[in-house]
């Protein structure tokens, strides 16, 4: 028998999605990254997609897709983020899937539970969704069905395996610690031989047989060999880390378990370890050769079957407590703090969906042909592979009124957001009022809200008096109902709240409608259209009143309108009317929006936003403020950077320096890509360029532009190679910031090394 070795990496980040926006809102911690999920894809998920292998002068000789020889699961969720914010590396994560099933006669990509809830503590209809809903994502996502599918914490149960098998699932991967007793697969239920972590042969898959007549395979990862990449530096050295697998690998199958952010964010440069190691498992170093899961289970079909520990989970060492009970299995870095929370947490959470639940059936009973066959095809649209027509003429009733139509959306939505809500991550750290659980219970808010608005129970007033009970560990914070009230509720949207966001986003991008023609601020979960009144003369709607006359002091200018609030997979649009007042040269954050819609008169300052919904309007604000500036300083110091006059003897800078310091990221610009200057020119320009360039963020923000500029050029038909060299002498000769990642990308995947391109490439770190 064979060496075989698989290494699986885990990818998934908890839920940070606005469950009104459906958008990741700014995250501070991150900065100056927007959000964590957008850190950890440029620490770990990108450079494994595009791992580098260096040759003996560290010239980049191979750029490696690591998830071509890895097996890995990703997250629905996280995939969904991905798919809109980075689609390039979900094309690579896919393309890796179709060339290991190409090579192996399976693929390398892995499902997983929709949103990460643990499934032994999911009610049965829950489980079937979560499941049959990663089902549809993954079908969506990597055009196959999936033969694997990751358990959230590896939670287990046999009520979860039956609906894992249900679903066509073939196998799941668990720690070795969750066997509890192995047989011969031949054998009946009797001759079973307990088993631990020290004695279960880890080499085979084992098969679970189920009640139901069904089956499934489950194979175990080492537990140590997993444990020591994140924890004992084995990604330090790629060498070291093949020695230490080759050392443990037998005739059978070695697995490891690893999280995606182990590579990168947590080991800077793991990737590049990892890369050496699948590069020796590919040349069949040592006689081991790489695979995963489903082709060594095709070949290997299970001799022995297992019991479980049931419940049990990778990340708890007393079942599934952890996500339910103050069991002492903590993370979050204060070991001493009670976890007595997690108990009424879970209460609440569970008991709002029953009631969502309750109400979904009776409510939706008027609206689907069958309810709980409409929920589970929800996730078809989810996925994108139906469209809300589609699902409509299968499963509204026939000729359902427009006002019926609205509420059968929204009762899915309903059923979306009470599923996001019971995610594991809400129990997993010490902290009630952490983000993960204040998310969880803002989900649960979102649900109610859609509850609410399809004419169901006030849910609220039946959770509530158990969140009481859930104790912060900050004093200050009080318990779950105080921690609902101050930091939950006051994240819900109004018509006057998504309108103000949408007015000011409009403002701040210069998009603002003229009278009578309209602007749309979107976000992925609702599209407000904003028409700006017709002019109709005195100070009617749509007129600019009180516009600041020359030579007058302050003022203000008033808009009127009125906006349409559309949300996705949804129907219909919520129709208000506004008026909105903004201070000229004042904070715009003090502007307050007054809404008219059926709800009633609302007035809304966005200054009441919570800080990440305003550091978004900032964010549009800073991105069009750089452009705007950036054109202007560009069209002056392309002309400019002719007139720094030869230098002369003793000169140390140029004259008038301080003004012109500011320019001094368009004077670069200039000088990077312009023709070539007189020496003596070139010196005083270079000189003062070397003075003014101290601060990080001006040199990494200018680079940002000039890679842009760059990656457009060579990807052009004929791309200009010369100009492109001089750059990046430039670059060097300015002492800016050498990051040529995205670059060296492109050059890798058009095959430009060779040819007309080869210089640059070299120039750039290439092997060529
Ligand atoms: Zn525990």
């Amino acid at each position: 028998m064979k060496k075989h070795l698989c290494i699986h990496g885990h990818f998934y980040q908890p839920p940070r999605e606005d469950p009104w926006l459906n958008a990741i809102l700014p995250e501070g911690s991150a900065a100056p990254s927007l959000n964590w999920n957008q850190r950890i894809t440029r620490e770990s998920y990108a450079p494994l997609a595009r791992a580098r292998r260096l040759d003996g002068s560290g010239r980049i000789s191979e750029v490696l897709n690591c998830y071509e020889w890895i097996s890995f699961n990703a997250g629905p969720t996280l995939l969904n983020w991905m798919a809109q914010a980075e689609p390039g590396l979900v094309r690579l994560m896919v393309e890796a899937d179709r060339a290991s099933l190409a090579r192996l006669g399976h693929g390398n990509a892995m499902a997983q539970v929709y949103h990460h809830q643990i499934l032994p503590l999911a009610s049965q209809m829950d489980k079937e969704l979560e499941v049959s809903w990663a089902v549809d994502d993954f079908t969506a996502r990597f055009g196959r069905a999936p033969e694997g599918m990751w358990l959230a914490e590896t939670a287990v149960d046999t009520p979860t395996l039956e609906v894992l098998a249900a679903n066509s699932i073939r196998f799941t991967v668990l720690a070795p610690g969750q066997a509890r007793a192995v047989a011969s697969a031949a054998g009946g239920q009797d001759h079973w031989t307990p088993v631990n972590v020290g004695s279960l042969d880890i080499r085979q898959p084992y098969l679970v047989k189920l009640p139901s007549g069904r089956s499934i395979a489950v194979f175990f990862y080492d537990g140590p060999l997993s444990q020591a990449v994140a924890f004992e530096r084995l990604l330090a050295d790629g060498e070291t880390f093949w020695r230490r697998l080759s050392q443990a690998a037998s005739p059978g199958l070695l697995t490891l378990a690893t999280d995606g952010e182990t590579y990168g964010h947590h080991f800077t440069f793991g990737e590049m370890a990892l890369a050496f190691v699948l590069d020796q498992g590919r040349l069949g170093r040592d006689g081991l050769s790489l695979t995963n899961f489903a082709a060594y289970l095709a070949a290997n079909p299970p001799s022995m079957q297992v019991q479980l520990h049931e419940p049990s989970a990778w990340s708890c060492a007393h079942g599934v407590e952890r996500w339910r009970s103050d069991c002492g299995c903590t993370d979050g870095g204060h070991p001493d703090w009670r976890q007595d929370w997690r108990a009424p947490l879970r209460q609440a959470l569970a008991r709002a969906k029953d009631l969502a639940d309750l109400h979904y059936f009776q409510r939706g009973a008027t609206c689907f042909k069958d309810p709980r066959a409409a929920l589970a095809a929800y996730g078809k649209v989810l996925a994108g592979l139906a469209s809300q027509d589609q699902f409509a003429a299968e499963h509204l009733r026939l000729k359902l009124p427009a006002s019926e139509q609205a509420v059968a959306w929204k009762l899915l939505a309903m059923q979306q957001w009470g599923l996001a809500s019971l995610a594991s991550c809400a129990w997993f750290f010490d902290e009630i009022s952490r983000i993960e659980p204040v998310n969880g219970l803002t989900y649960a808010l979102r649900a109610m809200e859609l509850a609410a608005r399809t004419g169901g129970p006030d849910i609220e007033a039946e959770i509530l008096p158990i969140l009481k009970t859930a104790h912060s560990n900050l004093p200050e914070l009080g318990h779950g109902e105080t921690i609902w009230r101050t930091l939950v509720k006051p994240r819900r949207e109004s018509g006057a709240s998504l309108t103000a966001q949408a007015l000011l986003t409009l403002w701040a991008d210069d998009r603002l409608p003229a009278p009578g023609t309209s602007a749309q601020a979107v976000w992925p979960g609702v599209t407000v259209t904003v028409t700006a009144g017709g002019k109709s003369g005195n100070g009617s709607p749509g007129v600019e009143t009180g516009k600041r006359q020359p030579g007058a002091k302050g003022g203000a200018s008033g808009w009127s309108g009125t906006a349409a609030i559309a949300w996705a997979l949804e129907t219909g649009a919520d129709q208000v009317e506004y008026s909105w007042t903004l201070p000229e040269g004042g904070d715009p954050l003090a502007a307050a929006v007054i809404v008219r819609g059926p709800g009633g008169e609302e007035s809304f300052v966005p200054r009441d936003l919570p800080v990440n919904k305003r550091q978004g309007l900032a964010d549009v604000f800073a991105m069009r403020s750089s452009d705007v500036l950036w054109e202007a300083a560009l069209s002056r110091m392309a002309s400019g950077v002719f007139l720094i006059p030869e230098i002369q003897e003793a000169q140390t800078t140029v004259t008038l320096a301080p003004r012109l310091a500011g320019q001094w990221t368009a004077l670069a610009w200039a000088y990077l890509w312009g023709p070539p200057l007189p020496e003596k020119n070139r010196e005083l320009l270079v000189r003062f360029l070397g003075q003014c360039s101290c601060c990080d963020f001006e040199r990494t923000g200018l680079m940002e532009r000039v890679i842009a500029r760059a990656l457009a050029m060579a990807a052009s038909p004929s791309p200009d190679w010369e100009s492109l060299g001089i750059m990046v002498s430039r670059v060097r000769e300015l002492n800016l910031p050498q990051d040529w990642w995205a670059i060296q990308n492109l050059i890798w995947d058009n095959d430009l090394r060779h040819g007309p391109g080869r210089a640059f490439a070299e120039l750039i770190g290439l092997a060529v």
